[in-house]
């Protein structure tokens, strides 16, 4: 009997909201109240080590020992006054999760006496017991231990009673394990390169930060009726499960009232936010039933990703409080819209200015199309390694199923910003006339700013999406870690932008152009040739996917295709020559990440094959008992006359045999490719196979399941189905 499935929905109607514990504080007083921000900083240790501390955030000023000392010392007296007893490296392993090890303050120093301990030396350095992470071999290639390093540039916060630092995480020959490591070293890179640049308009530029704001989307389900389903348990999606009769088609749900259990959840993870310093602003509700979104100001983007890496833990966290379960993975229900995680990103200049959004003058809009442009051109050249940074098996789902960004890259810069780069185009090589300055500067360079404020163009089906003072790279995964498609982002933009000035430099100095001229000259060639990369019409057609191969577009669907763009030659020197990875990293990478693919499929197909054994045949088998007993018992009653009346029940009875049959052919032959997959000893092969071969398994073997599930006494059923998890609220 269907016993889970039912109690788990008795215990689901009978919860009630959870009383939030309102605090009476404003929330512009509880904000950065667990953060070790600079302020509190000063507060907290001399003059010297408050001095250190902020030239090691604004500039990446390296910290010394004794200062160490002095910061580690003014960091526990704060946290001990937060209620903290312990201390934890925070770092963002390959895993794509977080990472913490947590150690006690207090230590026993004999004689019956203990005291409370923590310098410099447990600060900045630790070792935790690395050898669980995935490496792709780094470790035995270089039998390199890893160690994780304090990231002064994000600050220390307190979760629960423990103390977290931000770190990065290393092995001891200096090889990256974790995904900040690469992060920070993309964010010097384009801080080089967009600095050179910027100074062609703005001598007094002198760092430019990268700017994120990522929009979270996830689903919230009840936990008992989470827990009720294996599928959702072990793989984070449901992996079988008819679509309910009512689904999305209604859109009711979009910006609906939160239902009030949901908004207790909300609450206090908006309180728990504000703590921590996330500056969480608006939420609603998405299009999917259950389905909500998350989105804070923009930071600074090594701080907006951990603060998205934070935010999926305390989501966590407050959902166990609320009876709650969240789901991050990209398409945790089939039929319904999916999760994703829009990376808003731009560059801003340490003089206040957004590189990305016009300005007021004519010079102002040079260096907005400056950047606008060369953002365009790398994504023309990169397009690949940028589709490979996004790639997961769980991403896959969403990428070109209709409802997000295909897979195919492309730009959106709408109609107006359309027309400014076809006139740009125009201009005449070489020196400028004077009549063609004057008419760039006011119908074209000067009149940016007033065709963006009417600029409503919102073209939802581009990947990657100018939207006024920023660009929105959509395709990113809910479940994913910014870091991975940051890193590679400003990787790109940062080689862009080298070359960009290497070219203006020579026009300057071989043709003796001014400085404008030639920045005109080098634009207009590359409006020319990133025009491919650029496209303004519905990315869901098929005919974009024909349009875009005949441009040479690439349209990888699965991760295995997309990845190889990680270990082409060209992508390598470029994460090469930029300092960001070394290539046996790479590799390293690239092979963790085939193996993380396969792990996924494989768990899938073991969960499915087992649900589909051992939990829907025999409860078809029960039912069409059930209908044998009820054909027979007919039988006995009208004899011969029995065939007219059992019709209905005997073509049943026939449909579940034909279909329990086909769920144990395809799950067998399901377990066969498997076994061969497995034998495989090429990652990339490996991942190809299980892609190819195991995966389509999984439609067929749903397929009958789900009819199954339209046919079987619904008490009978054992699976928590679709409109409960749903529509419970
Ligand atoms: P959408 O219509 O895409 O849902 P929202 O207004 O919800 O738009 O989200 C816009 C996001 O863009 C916010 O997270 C915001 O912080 C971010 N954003 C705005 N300006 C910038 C910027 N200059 N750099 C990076 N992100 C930005
Ligand atoms: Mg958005």
């Amino acid at each position: 009997m269907a016993i889970i499935r039912f109690n788990a929905l008795n215990e689901t109607l009978k919860r009630k909201p959870v009383e939030v514990q309102e605090i009476s504080a404003k929330r512009s007083d509880l904000y950065e109240n667990k953060v070790f921000s600079l302020d509190t900083c000063r507060q907290y240790m001399p003059k010297e080590a408050y001095k250190a501390i902020k030239n090691a955030t604004k500039h990446g000023d390296k910290i010394d020992r004794k200062v160490a000392d002095q910061i580690a010392s003014g960091m526990k007296s704060w946290a001990h006054e937060k209620g903290a007893t312990h201390y934890t490296h925070w770092f963002q392993p390959l895993t794509g999760i977080t990472a913490e090890k947590h150690d006690a303050f207090f230590e026993p120093i004999g004689e019956g006496q203990a005291m409370e301990r923590f310098d410099g030396s447990q600060l900045v350095q630790q070792e935790p017991d690395a050898s669980s992470f995935p490496n792709g071999g780094l470790r035995n290639t270089f039998e390199a231990r890893g160690y994780t390093a304090w990231d002064p540039t994000s600050p220390a916060f307190v979760m629960g009673t423990t103390l977290c630092i931000p770190t990065i995480f290393v092995s001891y020959t200096g090889e990256a394990l974790d995904n900040k490591t690469p992060l920070l070293r993309a964010l010097q890179s384009i801080d080089a390169s967009a600095t050179a640049v910027a100074k062609y308009f703005d001598k007094n530029v002198s760092k430019v930060i990268t700017t994120l704001g990522w929009e979270q989307e996830f689903f919230l389900i009840d936990s008992a009726l989470a827990d009720s389903r294996p599928d959702l348990m072990m793989t984070g999606r449901t992996l079988l499960g008819h679509s309910p009769a009512k689904g999305q088609q209604l859109d009711d749900h979009y910006f609906g009232s939160i239902p009030l259990r949901a908004m207790g959840f909300l609450r206090e993870l908006e309180l728990e936010c504000i703590q921590l310093g996330i500056p969480v602003k608006t939420r609603h509700n998405e299009v999917a039933p259950n389905q909500f979104e998350i989105a804070p100001l923009f930071e600074e983007a090594n701080l907006a990703v951990d603060h998205n890496s934070l935010l999926m833990d305390v989501m966590e966290k407050v959902a166990q409080n609320h009876n709650f379960r969240v789901l991050f993975h990209e398409k945790p229900f089939a039929g319904i819209n999916g999760s994703g995680k829009h990376n808003n990103w731009s560059l801003a200049t340490d003089t206040g200015i957004n590189l990305l959004a016009p300005g007021k003058t004519p010079m102002s809009n040079l260096q907005f199309l400056t950047f606008f442009i060369n953002t365009i051109m790398a994504v023309d050249a990169y397009a690949d390694l940028l589709r490979a940074s996004i790639a997961s098996a769980s991403n896959d789902h969403r990428l070109g199923a209709n409802e997000a960004p295909p897979a195919i890259i492309s730009v959106f810069i709408g109609e107006q910003l359309t027309n400014v780069l076809d006139n740009l185009e125009k201009v005449s090589k070489g020196k400028l006339t004077p009549e063609e300055k004057t008419d760039l500067k006011l119908n074209v360079v000067g009149k940016i700013p007033d065709v963006l404020l009417d600029n409503t163009d919102r073209n939802r089906t581009s990947p990657f999406a100018f939207t006024g003072n920023k660009f929105e790279f959509r395709a990113v995964g809910s479940i994913a870690n910014c870091a991975v498609p940051m890193t590679v982002l400003n990787t790109m933009v940062s080689e862009q932008l080298r070359k960009f000035k290497i070219e203006v430099d020579a026009l300057i100095a071989d043709k003796k152009m001014k400085k404008d001229d030639a920045i005109f000259n080098v634009l207009r060639e590359y409006i020319k040739q990133s025009k491919n990369i650029r496209f303004e019409g519905d990315g869901y057609s098929d005919n974009w996917v024909k349009e875009a191969k005949k441009r040479g577009l690439s349209n990888f669907k699965t991760t295995p295709e997309a990845l190889k763009a990680k270990v082409s030659k060209e992508n390598i020197k470029l994460l090469v020559d930029h300092g960001i990875l070394t290539k046996e990293e790479v590799h390293a990478r690239y092979e963790i990440e085939l193996e993380e693919y396969m792990m996924k499929i494989q768990i899938e197909g073991r969960v499915l094959g087992d649900i589909a054994t051992n939990h829907v045949i025999p409860t078809a088998i029960r039912y069409q008992n059930t209908l044998i007993e009820n054909v027979s018992g007919l039988k006995d009653i009208f004899g011969t006359g029995f065939k007219k009346l059992a019709k209905e029940q005997m073509d049943i009875i026939t449909d579940i045999s034909e279909r329990i049959n086909a769920i144990k052919t395809n799950v067998d032959a399901m377990i066969n490719e498997r076994k061969k997959a497995n034998k495989m000893t090429d990652e990339a092969k490996k991942a190809k196979a299980y892609c190819e071969k195991v995966k389509p398994y999984f439609d067929e073997i749903r397929l009958h399941c789900d009819k199954l599930e339209m046919t079987v006494d619904d008490e009978l059923w054992p699976l928590t189905k679709y409109r409960e998890l749903l529509f419970t609220k």
